[in-house]
């Protein structure tokens, strides 16, 4: 059995937190490779080290002087050293991180020493061998994100090594330039790293015991979820249901390995499985509920729209030449509305509207701003009768109105469009009826 642990920034904040993390590992033999985050926040106004790190990098690149940041930053490492009693000297390391900024790097050199550096104090905690991402993850020439290479790469250094610590969020092109993943990207290296090592696990240790059926934010105490697939996942991260990066699911669902998010802070806790699929059934008809505020829908009507062949082509291009991307696109008979996020097209709006009445003729069209999306997802949606007649129901109680209808074809979810300002009340009234009542 071999498993791919992956620790998050406030899971190795301080030393404390680090002796959470060692008690972890060592309590299974089966945690071969470790991928640390960047220390994280101790409390809530404290500061990420990433974010020093960019600061300071800011700083250099303004030929400004830096000095006093990086020795805040080098402050936050010798904290832990200290904390954990560990003979290890970052000095030498320290020097270099100080010239290559000086001779300016790149931001995602200096962004990338925060788990580099948390790393090689992980490996010496742990007594596991330290592999530097930029020697295992591969990026082009371009600076693109090389998955074969990587797990050619990888896969054969790993397969020399029994214990390994690789820090997340960046490896490097061809001549050793640094390059990082988009923010919280250490997600993405554990998957990584379990796919090259065709692990039995990926587990994730954040924060939380897994995800949860609602936002935290609107529902008090929101019930955990058990069991989730990829599928269901991806349609609530689009969503806004945040704990692990987007991009992270897709190298382990190429190999169907299981992620299970885990929380450091509650071991005991089974947190959340993700699988590819499962006979699992949920414990509600729904798996999650998960949206976002600030769309738009542009409600285009034409008679006769649905004989009209190429029609919904013209409309499209039309956000396709402005660069704007779609949402959603629920269509009658004579009518076709286009779901824009607001904040990509508000500026566009006039120019965009003059390009569909010259392209696709309509006999109207009109704007509606300040709408939200809600997404409820779940693989048992399909089996149970009568799912969207309850939301329905549940929404019409409690004096909503509902602007928009998706269901994919799937049947996994079906998406709502409503005013912002009945956001909220909309998914406490769908958490009610399919959690709180459980009917
Ligand atoms: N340290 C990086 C960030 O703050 C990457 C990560 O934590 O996953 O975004």
């Amino acid at each position: 059995m071999c498993k791919v642990v992956k620790f998050g920034g406030s899971s190795l904040a301080s030393a404390e937190q680090f002796r959470k993390v060692g008690d972890i590992i060592h309590s299974d033999a089966d945690r071969c490779y470790v991928v640390p985050s960047a220390p994280g926040k101790r409390f809530k106004k404290d500061s990420k080290v990433t974010d020093m790190l960019y600061a300071c990098y800011e700083c250099a690149q303004a030929d400004r002087n830096f000095k006093d940041q990086l020795a805040a930053i080098k402050a936050r490492y010798q904290e832990i050293i200290d904390g954990l009693g560990l003979d290890l000297n970052l000095d030498g390391e320290f020097e270099t991180i100080e010239k290559y900024f000086t001779y300016k790097a790149g931001r995602d050199y200096a962004a990338s020493r925060g788990e580099y550096l948390n790393g090689i104090i992980m490996a010496a905690y742990l007594e596991y061998e330290f592999v530097d991402a930029a020697e295992v993850i591969c990026f082009d020439e371009e600076g693109v994100f090389d998955p074969e290479e990587t797990n050619r790469v990888l896969g054969k250094r790993l397969s020399q090594i029994e214990y390994a610590v690789i820090p997340g969020f960046y490896g490097a092109r061809p001549g050793g330039d640094i390059r990082t993943f988009s923010r919280g990207g250490s997600d993405i290296t554990g998957s990584i790293v379990a796919k090259a090592v065709q692990a039995d696990v990926y587990e994730n240790w954040t924060d939380v015991s897994g995800f949860l059926v609602a936002d935290p934010g609107i529902i008090d105490n929101p019930k955990g979820i058990d069991v989730i697939t990829y599928r269901e996942l991806r349609e609530l991260s689009y969503m806004g249901a945040g704990v692990l990066h987007e991009e992270s699911i897709f190298p382990v669902r190429q190999e169907n390995i299981p992620i299970n998010i885990r929380n450091t802070n509650s071991p005991e806790d089974s947190g959340t499985w993700i699988v590819g699929s499962t006979c699992q059934k949920s414990k509600y008809v729904i798996t999650g509920i998960a949206g976002k505020k600030g769309f738009c829908s542009i409600n285009i009507e034409k008679d006769k729209m649905n004989s009209e062949v190429g029609f919904g082509r013209k409309v499209l291009q039309v956000f396709e030449e402005n660069d704007i991307s779609f949402e959603h696109v629920p269509s009658g008979i004579d009518t076709m509305t286009v779901f824009v996020h607001q904040d990509e097209f508000m500026h566009k709006e006039q120019k965009v509207v003059a390009n569909l009445y010259r392209l696709a003729k309509p006999d109207s069209i009109e704007i509606e701003s300040d709408l939200a999306l809600i997404a409820v997802v779940g693989r048992g949606m399909r089996a149970t009768r009568g799912t969207a007649g309850r939301i329905f129901s549940a929404l019409s109680h409690a004096n909503v109105n509902v602007k928009m209808i998706d269901q994919g074809s799937s049947e996994l979810n079906i998406i709502i469009g409503v005013t912002n300002d009945d956001f909220e009340t909309a998914i406490k009234a769908i958490y009610d009826i399919f959690v709180l009542t459980n009917l």
